[in-house]
């Protein structure tokens, strides 16, 4: 069997499942036969989704975009637990030699300052840094909630739980109201901890200066790895054996900028949804990853809205003898993917994803999504 990452041929036990669109963005959820693929060898697997798929979605704009984009899917009934914004590493601030401090804001204006092993070289644009490290050393994180009132707290501290899982969790402002919710969502601080919280707690009230580091073209590679995906799942073997499904794969393997720019990919940088083409500047949905297969002259183009903002793209396909002739290309057709749901719809196509949108016609597959939103609308208000 061949490997459609490193082209390589390999025994069939070294090969396992991989997730075209990642996992962490609700992958698992999406059409087995087109978003996952059983011809990726482990090795490739392991690599791609630790520096590939990890840089993309630990970069501070996917970070920011998934918060973003989990508020509009809140659900205070089940008490949801929300991801918090990185804002950026925190400088100018008194730690010991060797460790950084994260500041975070959470759902509702709150602070956490997070103390970690000091972000290394190769991982300085990954949010918290290398998550190998972050995983064996969690470090302290320290809340600051805004306000007392109930019905936030509880989303609060289930949301800072669940983005500092393995952590040391200390509460930065003592406070006896909380009963035995402070067992089970704090720790009490430890002697050696107690100047650092010291230290968060007066910083708390000062002039933040923060940094946050971001990869030129830290999409690429990501997007080349969709593209080479998808297109061996849809098009199959003419596709892999296309020049341009090499030209891809280059990309794909390429860490550095400039040279990956040689490797004849077309990528359209990154546009914010209203700087679109007005052709696709309509095809988002709230807070969710729309993806679609755009055919335009001898291009077949991939376009994605990842969280309903950012957009982002890259040729699939530059010949159509390989791309023409299937029914996902004979139009725009897409695929939606709601992780905060759990939902998967698709393909739908553009015309019928406009008309929903317009309320010219409703389309039966959308219809399900405006019903949760709605519901979870009136919680809110
Ligand atoms: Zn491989």
């Amino acid at each position: 069997m061949i490997c459609i990452y490193c082209n390589e041929q390999k025994e069939e036990k070294e090969f396992s499942l991989e997730h075209i669109f990642p996992d962490a963005l609700g992958g698992a959820l999406m059409d087995d036969n087109i978003f996952k693929t059983r011809q990726v060898c482990r090795r490739c697997n392991s690599i791609s989704g630790r520096f590939v798929d990890g840089l993309f979605i630990k970069s501070w704009l996917s970070v920011a975009a998934r918060a973003e984009s989990s508020r509009k899917y809140l659900d205070l009934e089940r008490g949801s637990a929300l991801p918090f914004t990185y804002a950026g590493r925190m400088q100018g601030i008194e730690l010991e030699d060797g460790m950084d401090c994260d500041y975070w804001i959470g759902p509702n204006g709150d602070r956490v300052y997070h103390v970690h092993e000091a972000y290394d070289e190769r991982s300085m644009t990954y949010v918290s840094g290398n998550p190998i490290t972050r995983k064996k050393k969690p470090g302290i994180a320290v809340l600051f909630p805004r306000n007392n009132e109930q019905k936030w707290l509880q989303t609060v501290f289930k949301s800072f739980v669940a983005n500092f899982k393995k952590a040391k969790r200390y509460l930065g402002t003592p406070n006896d109201g909380l009963g035995p919710l402070l067992n089970t969502v704090f720790h009490e601080i430890l002697s050696e901890d107690r100047q650092l919280v010291e230290t968060l707690r007066e910083k708390m009230n000062q002039e933040h200066h923060v940094r946050i580091s971001m990869e030129e073209g830290f999409e690429q590679r990501f997007l080349a790895k969709v593209a080479l995906g998808l297109g061996f799942q849809i098009f199959g073997e003419k596709f892999l054996n296309s020049s341009y499904a090499t030209s891809l794969r280059n990309a794909f393997w390429e860490k550095d900028f400039k040279e990956r720019q040689a490797k004849g990919v077309i990528f359209k940088s990154r546009l914010r949804q209203e700087d679109c083409p007005s052709a696709l500047k309509e095809l988002f949905w709230p807070g969710a990853h729309t993806i679609w297969l755009i055919p335009s002259g001898q291009y077949l183009i991939l376009g994605i809205f990842l969280f309903g903002s950012e957009f982002y793209a890259v040729v699939i396909s530059d010949e159509p003898e390989v791309w023409r002739g299937s029914e996902l290309t004979s139009g725009i057709n897409g695929f939606i993917v709601v992780p905060q749901i759990d939902k998967f719809v698709g393909p739908i196509s553009s015309s019928e994803f406009l008309a929903h949108q317009h309320g010219v016609e409703l389309s039966d597959k959308l219809k399900p999504l405006d019903e949760i939103r709605q519901h979870l609308d009136q919680q809110v208000t």
